[in-house]
């Protein structure tokens, strides 16, 4: 493959608002490194419908998370966003990928076996089994050298490594394997009110997940609830103190402020005054994003971007999708 600037590629599901926990997992560690690479962020709506979805509310759940993404700070002047579905290739591939993959390794994602555990009576849809090797393609599509994800997510970009050498192996050097980021600091932002849990969108209007839209007095009084334990030191250790660790990753992944340096600060005080000030900062953070929220949430300039975008990604994974038809001898 002919050497080329280093990409970086993430993506999330239109499904529900957007919560702190994907802020700090995935969409802040691209904004913060759009400007280094050759950068691509999608609308992942394909992955939307791995379960059933009402038409009307995905429609409008892609134009909330790109005005989300926008307002979160990806700049459409440093990073082609474009929705999934607009890329045809994006299903084209992950067909083929699904052939090279075993059922062992699918039926051994956490995710799956998590959110299998969930499905109702209807029994488990294929799409939660499938969804990996669609997300390979995402992927492997853009020849992307970095895939800033929340820790949930790791498995499923080493699975697109695996992918990628099986493939290269078979049908000779098609795909780049990616590496995986995962931020040090705020890569698994756990339920408030059940710290051994993730944040997930799916918890609803649950007092342990925080929506990026959220009504601020109703953020503060989600962190000042916040399930802690009955000791009053702040004290990073996630195994004997969940909740506590919980917050002090949310402000130092908000801040930068480095968790000893936290933790000494908050020598000597109670977990009111570590609550206030963690509500403050999220607040702060939160009154920024909804203000730009508004700016963007503009149907017209959607369009425009996510056309732009499609475009623009279209040429690159069009590309790799004759490779890999052609190392397969489908052409
Ligand atoms: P999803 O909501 O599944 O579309 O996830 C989109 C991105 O957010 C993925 O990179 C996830 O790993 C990341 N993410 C989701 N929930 C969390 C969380 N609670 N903490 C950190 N990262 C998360």
């Amino acid at each position: 493959m002919k050497e080329q600037e280093k990409v970086m590629l993430t993506g999330v599901r239109p499904s529900g608002n957007i919560t702190l926990g994907n802020y700090l997992g995935a969409i802040k560690n691209f904004v913060v490194r759009q400007s280094l690479y050759k950068s691509y962020i999608f609308v992942a709506d394909l992955h939307a419908i791995t379960s059933p979805r009402n038409p009307e509310e995905l429609r409008n759940a892609v134009n909330d998370c790109m005005a989300m993404y926008l307002a979160c700070g990806v700049d459409p002047n440093q990073t082609i966003i474009f929705r999934q579905s607009d890329v045809l290739e994006h299903g084209v591939l992950g067909f083929i990928m699904t052939f090279q993959t075993h059922m062992g390794e699918l039926s051994r994602m956490t995710q799956f076996k998590l959110k299998s555990q969930t499905c109702g009576k209807h029994g488990i849809d294929t799409g939660l089994f499938v969804y990996p090797p669609l997300m390979s393609a995402d992927i492997l599509l853009y020849n992307t050298s970095i895939v800033p994800v929340g820790l949930d997510q790791q498995q499923h970009v080493e699975l697109t490594r695996d992918l990628a050498q099986r493939f290269n192996r078979r049908y000779g050097d098609t795909f780049k394997e990616p590496d995986v980021y995962i931020a040090p600091v705020g890569n698994k932002i756990l339920n408030l009110q059940n710290p051994t849990e993730k944040m997930n969108k799916s918890d609803g209007q649950n007092m342990g997940t925080i929506f990026l839209m959220d009504d601020l007095k109703l953020v503060r009084k989600k962190i000042m609830a916040a399930v802690t334990d009955s000791e009053t030191v702040i004290h990073f250790d996630e195994e004997q103190k969940p909740g506590i660790s919980n917050l002090i990753s949310i402000l130092s992944a908000i801040t930068g402020e480095d968790i000893p340096s936290i933790e000494k600060r908050f020598e000597g005080r109670g977990y009111g005054d570590f609550k206030r000030e963690v509500a403050d900062v999220v607040c702060h953070l939160l009154e920024k994003i909804q203000a730009n929220y508004q700016k963007f949430k503009n149907p017209e300039i959607l369009d425009d971007i996510l056309n732009d975008g499609a475009k623009k990604a279209r040429i690159v994974a069009s590309e790799t999708l004759e490779r890999a038809k052609l190392a397969l001898g489908l052409k």
